[in-house]
């Protein structure tokens, strides 16, 4: 179903978002990979590796409105059509309200939430003029419930909830579905971490979020699906 269709993936450098595009690109997709840094390129380059030619690099920030617009005028000019995009790329800090500074504060919303907002928005005259299209937010377990040390990204998952949910209200009917993924711990290099540490062997791996991306994107086009929410088992977290 996926196969021959397009998507956008921010925050493809690495980690999770990495795992997506190399997951889509399985399904037989064609791809634009979205990171902040020249490690873009080599993300893309270790994709193509893989037997995957359809696979475009755009070094973009995604909180930058013209760098956004600039990411979906690519995207079209190389493939004609976006079907889906992942709103994929966040940073995350851990500090008590007191100590976190303003610029701190101002960064994880630009990103969290500004950048889902901005992509979000850029694709919309697409998927509204082609009738169809999904889009997908990354958002996390800490939008559900709060976590002490957490209050910038815990507020900045509630807020890409809100945003997701009213988007999937106005859209709806032009045929295009929003929803969230919201993972629990997962085994990245996210707030300065390293990927494959021995204590977090047992998290989710990002293959685990590439596959719920799959299935959130390759529904049939009766149903919807607003949200995704997975642990790993060795998570304690409340439950509702
Ligand atoms: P990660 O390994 O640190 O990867 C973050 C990615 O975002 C990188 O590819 C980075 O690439 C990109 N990025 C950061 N700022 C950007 C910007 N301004 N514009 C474009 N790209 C940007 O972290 P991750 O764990 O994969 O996180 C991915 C998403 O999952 C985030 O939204 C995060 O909140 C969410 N999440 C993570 C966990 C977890 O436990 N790891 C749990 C729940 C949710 P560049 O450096 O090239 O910009």
């Amino acid at each position: 179903m996926l196969k021959g269709q397009v998507a956008i993936v921010t925050g493809a450098s690495r980690g999770i978002g990495k795992g997506i595009a190399i997951k889509l690109a399985e399904q037989g997709m064609k791809l634009s990979v979205i990171g902040s840094s020249e490690d873009i390129h080599k993300s893309a380059d270790d994709i193509k590796r893989k037997g995957f030619a359809d696979v475009l690099p755009i070094q973009a920030d995604i909180s930058n409105e013209s760098q956004v617009k600039e990411v979906v005028e690519r995207t079209l000019q190389e493939y004609k059509q976006i079907d889906l995009l992942v709103n994929n790329a966040g940073v995350g800090f851990f500090k008590q309200v007191d100590e976190t500074t303003l610029e701190e504060w101002k960064k994880v919303f630009e990103v969290n939430v500004q950048g889902v907002f901005l992509g979000s928005k850029s694709v919309l005259p697409y998927m509204k003029e082609q009738k169809s299209g999904t889009i997908i937010t990354i958002s996390s377990d800490v939008a559900r419930y709060t976590i002490p040390n957490g209050s910038a990204y815990t507020a900045t998952k509630y807020a890409v909830q809100g945003f997701s949910g009213s988007l999937a209200q106005e859209v709806r009917k032009y045929g295009i579905r929003v929803g969230t993924i919201n993972p629990g711990m997962v085994d990245t290099y996210f707030a300065e971490s390293e990927q494959g540490l021995e204590e977090k062997k047992d998290w989710l791996k990002v293959e685990d979020i590439a596959n719920a991306v799959v299935y959130m994107a390759s529904a049939p086009k009766h149903m919807m699906i607003d949200e995704i929410v997975l642990h790993p088992f060795v998570q304690d977290y409340p439950i509702a």
